[in-house]
């Protein structure tokens, strides 16, 4: 009897440091996992860390068509100033924004004659590149038509900031019929602008001072 008992204890013994064995594995394996979020006050993010999760997160909401490119970070690795390497991570970014792509395709989604007002097809003719007098009635028309967001770099607009580019310019013949206009935001409209006109600036874009921003918010 005294041995069963004995011999019984050994086994549950050794049950006991398996459990407790599996045990230590899975909490040694939860504090690797989050061991940045319970040694938080240890791994505390550096100014550059934050700066490129901010600059991540303003491309992902206002700028989708975007990507940030990592492979720039390690071509400017030895400069030695961070809001240089700063900055000039950003002006990749505005070279990467003034390159998208732009084709100027007749929009499909037309708008119903009866949502159209009286005067619109005699004001759609081009008189002298002249704006008509219902050129706000085509404009909203268009802001909503194009479901407030820029054709070309898919910027959600405000009609504050929004603009309007004309498929056939209207230095070329083009004339004020909605089919000939698309919703683009103002730094869009500024880039293409400046492809047919080289007199042009594009040197103030707001796409710029919105960037510069994160980096001069920092001080
Ligand atoms: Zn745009």
């Amino acid at each position: 009897m005294e041995n069963l008992n004995y011999l019984g204890n050994e086994y549950l013994g050794a049950d006991f440091s398996i459990l407790s064995m599996i045990l230590l594995i899975g909490v040694l394996s939860l504090v690797i996992t989050f061991r940045k979020k319970i040694f938080f006050f240890i791994y505390k993010e550096t100014d550059m860390d934050l700066f490129l999760r901010q600059l991540d997160e303003k491309l992902k909401t206002t700028y989708p068509k975007l990507k940030f490119d990592f492979r720039y970070l390690d071509k400017i690795q030895d400069e030695p100033n961070p809001d240089a390497k700063k900055y000039a991570l950003i002006d990749n970014i505005i070279n990467q924004y003034e390159a998208l792509e732009f084709t100027a395709k007749h929009s499909n989604k037309s708008i119903p004659s009866n949502m159209l007002w009286s005067s619109y097809a005699f004001n759609s003719k081009n008189i002298k590149n002249k704006l008509p007098e219902d050129w706000l009635l085509r404009k909203n028309a268009i802001f909503e038509r194009d479901e407030k967001i820029c054709q070309k770099c898919s910027k959600k607009l405000q009609p504050k900031d929004s603009d309007i580019l004309f498929v056939k310019p209207l230095e070329k013949g083009g004339d004020f019929y909605l089919e000939n206009m698309i919703l683009v935001c103002n730094d869009c409209a500024k880039i293409e602008k400046y492809k047919l006109d080289k007199t042009q600036s594009v040197k103030f874009l707001e796409i710029r001072e919105d960037l510069y921003s994160l980096v001069k918010d920092h001080y």
